[in-house]
């Protein structure tokens, strides 16, 4: 708690106040090396028992009601009476004028354990850190510059947890590029966000106390440098798909295999997959949710025409206080204006960007209407307003959608047409790919709001009703036509669904396996495509688009940010 406190109070805020972990590569081998070092226990003798002793006892577990502190040592060093705490550290230590030093943060974890171990009757002058990559161990002096520092962060991490308010991260830190939270966190979004808006009003915006601001000078970035890209630009994991009548999902080992009968038609190891999706009649076994709920991922289910009806996950992430801000905002008809007001603005100008981009023949006069209507969007004053403005803009814009289809029939006629949206159920073949893409969207802004601590039914522009994911949805408006929409023309265009890929039944239409996988190779396609974040300048995939948009939205929510940006390509 100390360590992460020294190293930055807005990683410790996350990991002891808000309960967000997350792994990198230097804690997965901390935490490795700390389960070896922990697998063998040795009592430490009484404080009046060390005289004449030398001797080390491992995994060594002290509380001390003077400091409120818990400490656990790895090791403990007795010897000439007197004791040293021994913590092993991954990395390596700091380039000292004369020689390796302990960084600050592991000075101060060691000084907490020294105290911890001095209000319990030990005599301990200095601990010792052991950096496990040069191997080399670094001795700390416990004097009283040493103890008053650590007391003065002890004191300092407490005010902060009571505080309650997320410190603004680190500027320009090397720090932050190791930090396991860093795509969490979003340093240098967050602060390019802030400098923005302090362009705009041309003030200083201090949202928190400058004691918590842990960094002296401007609050903020500026927005004219380039931006690090601290996540990486693709996730490694992809979505695992399961369609068909009577199969089976199973488990064996870290492997998940798909069954029909007892034929195995398809294999996918665990820690490839972020979520599993079934359709219609698929039997997940026992041990699958088991193994998926533990490895937090979760499993999306649709009926066999595709309707988006619910998710199965273990207890995720518990980040109450996003929630509860989440509940007071969504109650302030202001906020849920101004957020509704961005989602429907960058909505309708990424409609006229793709109506741009891909019509046969850009229309002039239903691009200029679109540009009007972005412009009125940005200044609705109430969310009735706002509907009639999205639902004009819908009209024109799906009066033109058939433009950008271009697949042809043998006969030069076209294969696939629209003459307006219609939905539940879809009385057309564009239609029914338009819902299904929908319906992927939800799932996926779903599943993220889950993940980052948003309750995903309580939005600012859709209205609450009873299982409507409300959040999802007003997240996904700005992407509706850059990723659903977008899937629909290419799968169409590249000919992946073709116009006898769809059943009927009465006037409704779905689409049949054929037709399905042909989208949802589309829909994958599109949400790994790379894309300049038009705001924060470098290359992610939609999928981590999604994600960081989602996360901005957080910290609208919190009062850290005060404006969310709507996502727009060019
Ligand atoms: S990414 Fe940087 S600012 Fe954010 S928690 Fe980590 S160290 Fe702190």
């Amino acid at each position: 708690m100390l360590n992460e406190y020294v190293y930055c109070p807005r990683l410790f805020f996350y990991e002891w106040v808000e309960g967000v972990f997350a792994h990198s590569s230097d804690t997965v081998s901390g935490s490795l090396r700390h389960e070896v070092v922990d697998a063998r226990t040795d009592g430490l003798p009484g404080p009046e028992d060390v005289e004449g002793l030398t001797l080390k006892a491992r995994a060594v577990t002290l509380s001390s009601e003077i400091h409120r502190l818990i400490a656990k040592m790895d090791l403990v060093e007795v010897s000439d009476g007197a004791v040293a705490p021994i913590d092993y550290k991954v990395g390596r230590p700091k380039d000292g004028a004369s020689g390796p030093e302990a960084w600050p943060a592991d000075r101060a974890q060691l000084c907490a354990q020294a105290l911890v171990l001095r209000d319990n009757g030990y005599e301990c002058r200095e601990a010792i850190a052991y950096y496990h990559a040069t191997k080399q161990r670094v001795r700390v002096a416990i004097d009283e510059p040493l103890v008053s520092e650590t007391v003065a962060a002890l004191d300092a991490a407490r005010r902060l947890a009571e505080h309650g308010r997320i410190p603004a991260p680190l500027q320009d830190s090397p720090k932050c590029p190791r930090c396991s939270l860093s795509g969490i966190c979003l340093p240098d979004e967050t602060a390019a966000a802030l400098a923005w808006q302090e362009e705009e009003t041309g003030d200083q915006l201090l949202l928190f106390s400058e004691e918590f601001l842990h960094v002296p000078g401007p609050l903020a970035s500026s927005p004219e440098r380039d931006l690090r890209r601290l996540v990486p630009a693709r996730d490694d994991e992809r979505p695992l798909y399961v369609t068909g009548y009577g199969l089976t999902v199973g488990k064996s080992g870290e492997v998940l295999e798909v069954r029909d009968k007892k034929q195995l038609i398809q294999e996918a190891r665990i820690k490839d997959v972020c979520q599993l999706n079934v359709f219609g009649t698929v039997h997940v076994t026992s041990a699958v949710i088991e193994a998926l709920c533990f490895a937090e991922k979760p499993i999306a289910h649709f009926s066999m025409g595709g309707w988006f009806y619910g998710l199965t996950q273990g207890l995720g992430l518990k980040n109450v206080f996003l929630r509860r801000s989440q509940f007071e905002q969504a109650d302030d008809e202001a906020f849920c204006i101004r957020a509704a007001r961005a989602f429907i603005t960058s909505k309708i100008r990424n409609q006229r960007t793709l109506l741009l981009r891909n019509h046969i023949e850009p229309p002039p006069i239903a691009l200029a209407r679109l540009k009007t209507l972005a412009a009125s969007a940005a200044e609705c004053d109430s969310l009735e307003s706002l509907l009639g403005v999205e639902g004009t803009a819908a009209r024109v814009y799906f009066e033109h959608f058939p433009g950008m289809l271009k697949a042809e029939n043998c006969d030069g006629s076209m294969a696939f047409d629209l003459e307006h949206r219609n939905r539940r159920p879809p009385r057309d073949p564009v239609n029914a790919m338009l819902s299904l893409a929908y319906a992927f969207l939800t799932r996926d802004l779903t599943i993220i709001c889950h993940a980052i601590g948003f309750d995903p039914f309580m939005g600012f522009y859709h209205q609450l009703r009873f299982g409507r994911p409300a959040l999802a949805l007003d997240l996904m408006e700005e992407f509706r036509p850059l990723i659903a929409d977008s899937a629909v023309i290419t799968a169409i265009n590249t000919r992946m669904v073709t116009a006898d890929c769809f059943v009927r039944t009465g006037s409704a239409v779905s689409l049949d396996k054929r037709g399905r996988t042909g989208l949802i190779r589309a829909y994958e396609q599109r949400m790994d495509a790379l894309v300049t974040h038009p705001l924060f300048g470098y290359r992610v995939s939609y999928r981590r688009i999604l994600e960081i948009q989602a996360r901005m939205l957080a910290r609208v929510v919190t009062g850290e940010v005060p404006r969310y940006a709507g996502f727009e390509t060019r």
